[in-house]
């Protein structure tokens, strides 16, 4: 018989020789608390089934303990990845097949998730779910709505990064009708949704129970998670400076939908608060341009070149929780927000800004930017049609249409200039590192983008040159 240890389980071939080896004692091991939360969270619920199925005892552990069920990833379900595959060419399956007349849109595209969810829910297991990665299945905005208003689901962490067929208006709707002020009490469970990001790097299958062990899944995953914390660059936000979110698609109408939810769920993403937006506690304290609409922030940045600080105060880790961006990838072993929100390393505070709140005061180079109070940057000097915000002496906002006339504005130096398309808006000290002048040609060029080039020749006349040579 195999030897099972804690320390050398790779060698087991199966679980039945796992959960028969008497010296092992594994049942003893898996009734220590500690050591049974931090196992199961790592296995797949097929494995979990496959334990339960051995014996009595065992199956007492699984379904009697709470949150064995708690954290549930199905999005590398093979079952799911083939019906993904096959509704990708949906439309066409859609008008050539003859479908059952009441099949709604809803049906069709969630049809194989709510067959694993009716499963789940008739081995009982649906209902412990606490935190539901979904990512990359086909998920519609109705099983959305069911997930967060049914009484049969606890989801509480809830990741659709990536889904097809998700329509983000009808989400919208769902999340803002849930947070509503007249809402009963303890509504709504969902406390924190990934929908922005991308999805976590490819993992294995975790389908096909006949051919994976519990022990080769644990190793498979253990490996995973060294390679990761090695590669581990640290969080979003906190330790990465820079844009954070591509703007996608359907990003119109989130920032609205964030507000209303602020406080109650929380999202991958968070809002701007920049003082030209309504929301910023900054906001009214000084001129700004815009509507004072709310925007999502897609800038992660350190505190602003001039001041150390910046004029909305700077996102601390034990800072407000509305502020904090869930991070990536959601947590295995807690479902709380605190969990998902909490940087894995310290960190310093940051920033975040949208790109319009950014507009002429940041260096795409380096990442440094200036704040509203340092720096107006020349495109911003206030003209005539601006509307300037302002707080008069009681204090009471007011928005006005600022006469320029009689004012006279000294054009300040600009802190970013573009020199180059790639690099974009760049501050003196890039521009110094990355733009040279030709000795040849006396053209300007860059020395990041213009391929070819040397520190003194431009890439025309450096190929030239070797052409030449080779005459
Ligand atoms: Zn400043
Ligand atoms: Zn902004
Ligand atoms: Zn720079
Ligand atoms: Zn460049
Ligand atoms: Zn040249």
């Amino acid at each position: 018989m195999l030897e099972a240890t804690v320390a050398n389980h790779p060698t087991l071939s199966d679980t039945t020789s796992l959960v028969h080896n008497d010296d092992t004692n594994l049942l003893d091991l898996l009734l220590n608390r500690l050591v049974l939360e931090n196992i199961v969270a790592y296995l797949p619920v097929s494995s979990l089934l496959n334990l339960a199925s051995v014996n009595r005892e065992y199956r007492s552990l699984v379904y009697e303990s709470p949150g064995i069920f708690r954290y549930l990833d199905i999005s590398k379900l093979r079952t799911l990845q083939f019906d993904a595959a096959k509704i990708d060419c949906g439309s066409q399956v859609w008008r050539n097949v003859q479908l059952d007349e009441n099949l709604t849109e809803d049906d069709f595209y969630s049809g194989p998730l709510r067959g694993v969810f009716s499963c789940l829910l008739r081995k009982n297991i649906l209902q412990d779910v606490q935190t539901l990665v979904l990512d990359g299945l086909s998920v519609t905005a109705e099983l959305c709505n069911d997930i967060i208003q049914d009484a049969c689901y606890s989801v509480q962490i809830l990741s659709v990064r990536e889904v097809k067929s998700l329509n983000h208006g009808k989400l919208r709707q769902t999340l803002q009708f849930a947070c509503r002020p007249s809402r009963p009490e303890g509504t709504p469970r969902l406390k924190a949704l990934y929908v922005f990001g991308s999805k976590d790097m490819a993992k294995p299958s975790v389908d096909a129970p006949e051919r994976r062990n519990i022990s080769s899944e644990w190793n498979h995953k253990s490996q995973r998670a060294l390679t990761s914390s090695l590669a581990n660059e640290g969080d979003a936000w906190w330790h990465q400076k820079g844009a954070m979110l591509s703007p996608k698609r359907d990003m119109d109408g989130w920032a609205a939908c964030l507000l209303a939810c602020q406080g109650i769920i929380a999202f991958d993403a968070i809002l701007c608060e920049g003082p030209r937006h309504y929301n910023s506690p900054a906001f009214g304290q000084m001129p700004a341009q815009g509507s004072g609409e709310p925007e999502i922030a897609i800038f992660a940045l350190y505190a602003c070149e001039g001041c150390g600080k910046s004029p909305e105060g700077m996102i601390e880790a034990r800072g407000a929780q509305h502020r904090l961006p869930l991070l990536s990838p959601p947590p295995i072993l807690s479902s709380s927000l605190r969990a998902a929100t909490t940087p894995m390393q310290p960190a310093q505070s940051f920033a975040a800004r949208c790109k319009q709140c950014l507009h002429g005061r940041f260096c795409m180079g380096c990442n440094k930017w200036w704040c509203e109070s340092c720096y107006t940057p020349p495109s911003h000097s206030v003209n005539q049609t601006e509307t300037v915000v302002a707080l008069d002496d009681d204090g009471v906002m007011t928005v006005s249409e600022y006469s320029g006339s009689g004012v006279s504005i000294v054009k300040p130096k600009a802190m970013v200039t573009k020199s180059c398309w790639e690099c974009g808006q760049n501050c003196e000290s890039c521009i110094d590192h990355t733009q040279r002048m030709c000795r040849c040609c006396g053209g300007g060029y860059c020395i990041t983008h213009n391929e070819g080039c040397t520190l003194s020749h431009c890439d025309w006349c450096t190929s030239r040159g070797r052409g030449l040579g080779r005459l």
